[in-house]
């Protein structure tokens, strides 16, 4: 069967579903894989790297003619009627903000799996990309705090004077939120951090950080994610945060609640409330924002209450694509394992009975397989 893989087209995207290295493991399954000429350019991997693993090269992909699409971004609503009915695409999905896509994969018939829908049990730890670019996002937003901090991170002893280390306060302990600690910490910064699931307090702690416990009752749902809080519970917590934000010379947000948008945990006046020069990076910027005032892509200038200077909000925008070697490699794995399990013989036949693929199909023969879209849907 033929898999192609298509050069991302979306502005700011520079990953790639596919590296020379996962061209290699998929052929190794009988599988022919297609590349469009300079998909791996922006993440580092040239054609002829591709061509050397056993890939074919062309300059435009035959979407009617291959059996498998891999890809990095939600496909665009008028792609799927280009695939041959039958088809299977792999690759992010985000079916809860892109339904024109998913009711035209519906319509066209393609079988359609999305990786954010992979379930999170240890048999599929290595098909999770939300994991693997989570990874990424939190180490490079503490990278993108560090560059703007007028201060060092690290504790310095020196003969001209002792510098004492930063403080930065991680809020949202998931997986982006734990890179982000233990990246700091490595740093050299002093790192606390607050989350509302009853197992961060242990996650915190054994990535360094010291966990702030608030007054709250913890808010867990189904599958071990936050639930959203009623809006009392939402006006307390930032009640509760407040003197620790103001505190901070840097805060990191990464709160987020699957399928809603990102909880706001910090607002104007909290962040008004910071020092001069310090800097709030927020991670859910392109979900809703955690942080009031944050736009997904720029940097905002906030003045200070105290009106000496200014506070420097961040919002991240394609965190992941900004590293886009490491990114792709372990997004491409991801991609690679997926397709694997549904590969014998050379044939791409997923087995609906196991688990890790049903959980991921979004599309299958002219229905919708994931119960809060297809209700989204009507
Ligand atoms: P996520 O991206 O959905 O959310 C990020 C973090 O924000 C979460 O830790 C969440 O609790 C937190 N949050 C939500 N509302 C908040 C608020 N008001 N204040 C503070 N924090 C808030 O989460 P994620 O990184 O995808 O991880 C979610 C869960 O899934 C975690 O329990 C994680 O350990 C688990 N997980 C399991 C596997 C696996 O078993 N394969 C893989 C990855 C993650």
């Amino acid at each position: 069967m033929r898999v192609g893989i298509p050069r991302e087209r979306r502005e700011g995207e520079r990953r790639v579903a596919a590296t020379p290295e996962t061209v290699r493991q998929l052929t190794g399954l009988g599988l022919t894989l297609v590349v469009e000429r300079g998909a791996g350019e922006a993440s580092g991997q040239a054609d002829s790297r591709y061509a050397e693993a056993g890939a074919e090269l062309v300059d435009a992909l035959d979407l009617g003619a291959i059996d498998v699409l891999v890809h990095v971004r939600p496909l665009t609503p008028a792609t799927p009627g280009r695939l041959r009915r039958g088809a299977i695409t792999v690759g992010l999905g985000s079916p809860s903000t892109e339904l024109p896509t998913v009711r035209a994969l519906r319509d066209a018939g393609v079988t359609a799996f999305a990786l954010e829908l992979v379930p999170r049990i240890s048999r599929a730890q290595s098909m999770d990309a939300l994991t693997s670019q989570a990874l990424v996002a939190g180490y490079r937003c503490v990278l993108e705090a560090a560059m703007r901090l007028p201060r060092f991170f690290p504790l310095y002893m020196t003969a001209a004077g002792t510098i004492p280390p930063a403080k930065v306060l991680v809020l949202g302990a998931g997986v982006a939120g734990l890179q982000a600690i233990g990246t700091a910490k490595r740093l050299g910064a002093r790192v606390s951090a607050n989350d509302v699931r009853p197992a961060s307090a242990d996650e915190v702690a054994s990535m360094g950080g010291t966990f702030i416990s608030l007054d709250l009752e913890t808010a867990e749902a189904a599958g071990g994610y936050a639930k959203e809080l009623g809006e009392d519970r939402a006006a307390q917590q930032r009640r509760l945060l407040a003197p620790h934000i103001a505190d901070a010379d840097v805060l990191i947000t990464t709160a987020a609640i699957p399928g809603r948008p990102a909880p706001l945990l910090v607002t104007a006046e909290m962040v008004a409330a910071m020092r001069p020069d310090s800097v709030v990076v927020d991670l859910a910027a392109e979900s809703g924002g955690n942080v009031e005032g944050s736009v997904a892509g720029r940097d905002v200038l906030v003045p200070t209450a105290s009106g000496e200077g200014t506070v420097t909000i961040v919002g991240m925008k394609d965190a992941a694509s900004t590293m886009p070697a490491d990114a792709s490699r372990l997004y491409a794995k991801n991609v690679a394992n997926l397709l694997a399990l549904m590969t014998a013989d050379g044939l791409v036949e997923p087995d609906f009975g196991d688990e890790v693929i049903a959980g991921a199909c979004l599309t299958h023969a002219g229905e919708v397989r994931h119960p809060p879209t297809a209700e989204a849907l009507g």
